[in-house]
């Protein structure tokens, strides 16, 4: 079984059908990747923001294979020593000097947040959180309920109770959704899956301040926008402000699933033994590749990169709005750029990989592109040319028609 469609035919049969695949990939090294039949494809989906210092990082590979031929799990029942020292960079990283607790996925690191908050409001009667529309959380019970989109929650109801609304970038309806059982207001620094939406900080000083008013936590869903994406380690250092905690999963070791709750210290001893946990949560493979990926990003200087790259491809993007009236807008933080359409995203990305690039839908309008931090200006440019022609194909000849 060695071609694309054998693999998707095997695939479709026995893998359920919850996406729907488009291409069969193989191998990848650095920001590009292979199908079965040899041909390359630049990867600026880095598997979901996850590859964010690049395909098998030599780094990374090295201390994965030295941790699982060393000690691969043991469960939390003893001390390992990488977990503890994984959890100190965290804490002294984001500043916030307390505690994590680690899991497995992003919706799982939600999971454990929302799970904290309300044990934090317990003895007060306190557990709503409010969320925002088109805010992505995942897609267990409670967090496809804090995702504030019908269609992810759409025939699993009844949803858990416990969760409000308010609508992104607007203070006022924050403030509107403030009642007696709210305990905390969670948020993404830039909004991944609802359409590449960053937060102003009019907005985020605004809910720290009124969350100190009425005794809320400010919560950080940093699952997408974590780990360097947006040019900062975590998108809410964009900001003046400090979150009481926050969440990483999707770039944190770089492929080897793995989420983490980082809490300030007010909440770091809210959770006594056996109130949650996890089996693998922690473990040393998981945090052996974590430990790596946050040398690779200090060692290349990666935030720093990110943050230039991010202008430059940003900037070549801006061009096609000036060119193509489909094409409306560009916006984003680093490398976490969303190109929006009047049209359909999937026209674009359907095209895109056609001439050799994966990027990837936002909604239904917003084509995502997020390439890994280390990828070089050559790639920027190539990638940008591939777009370029994509546009052309769709919209070039209604464009001459018109003109
Ligand atoms: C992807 C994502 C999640 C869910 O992460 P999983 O690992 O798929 O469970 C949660 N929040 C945000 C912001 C995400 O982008």
């Amino acid at each position: 079984m060695s071609k694309s469609e054998d693999i998707a035919g095997l695939f479709d049969q026995y893998v359920m059908r919850t996406y729907s695949p488009t291409a069969t990939l193989v191998t990848g090294s650095g920001c590009k990747v292979k199908n079965p039949e040899g041909n390359t494809f630049m990867d600026f989906t880095s598997g979901l923001a996850v590859h964010n210092v690049g395909h098998c990082h030599p780094k990374v590979v090295e201390a994965v294979q030295d941790q699982v031929a060393t000690l691969g799990h043991v469960s939390n029942l003893f001390y390992t020593p990488r977990q503890a020292l994984l959890a100190q960079r965290l804490s002294k990283l984001s500043s916030l000097g307390g505690k994590c607790f680690f899991c497995n996925s992003g919706a799982e690191a939600n999971e454990a947040m929302i799970k904290l908050a309300r044990a934090w409001g317990h003895a007060k009667g306190k557990y709503e959180i409010i969320t925002f529309q088109n805010s992505f959380h995942g897609r267990t019970l409670a967090t496809l309920t804090a995702t504030g989109q019908s269609k992810v929650q759409k025939g699993f109801e009844p949803l858990p109770v416990g969760f409000a609304y308010a609508a992104f970038n607007d203070l006022a309806s924050v403030r509107e959704a403030v009642g007696e059982h709210t305990v905390a207001v969670m948020l993404e620094a830039v909004q991944g899956e609802g359409g590449v939406l960053p937060a102003d900080e009019e907005f985020v000083v605004g809910l720290r301040k009124l969350c100190d008013e009425k005794g809320l936590l400010l919560l950080f869903d940093e699952v997408q926008c974590g780990m360097g994406r947006t040019g900062k380690w975590f998108g809410w250092q964009h900001f003046p402000v400090k979150p009481d905690a926050f969440t990483l999963a999707k770039a944190l070791a770089d492929g080897i699933p793995m989420g983490a709750l980082v809490a300030s210290p007010a909440l770091s001893n809210v959770f006594k033994p056996g109130m949650h946990a996890s089996t693998f949560g922690g473990n040393p493979i998981s945090c052996a590749a974590a430990m790596a990926v946050m040398d690779v990003i200090e060692e290349e200087d990666l935030l720093d990169h990110a943050a230039k790259m991010g202008v430059l491809l940003a900037e070549g993007l801006k061009m096609f709005v000036d060119k193509y009236d489909q094409v409306l807008d560009v916006r984003g933080k680093g490398l976490m750029v969303g190109m929006i359409l009047e049209g359909q995203a999937k026209d674009i990305v359907d095209l895109c990989r056609e001439m050799g690039l994966l990027c990837c839908a936002a909604g239904e309008h917003v084509v995502r592109f997020l390439p890994p931090l280390n990828v070089k200006e050559a790639n920027i440019e190539e990638a940008l040319e591939m777009v370029g022609d994509a546009l052309d194909e769709l919209y070039g000849e209604a464009e001459e028609d018109e003109g």
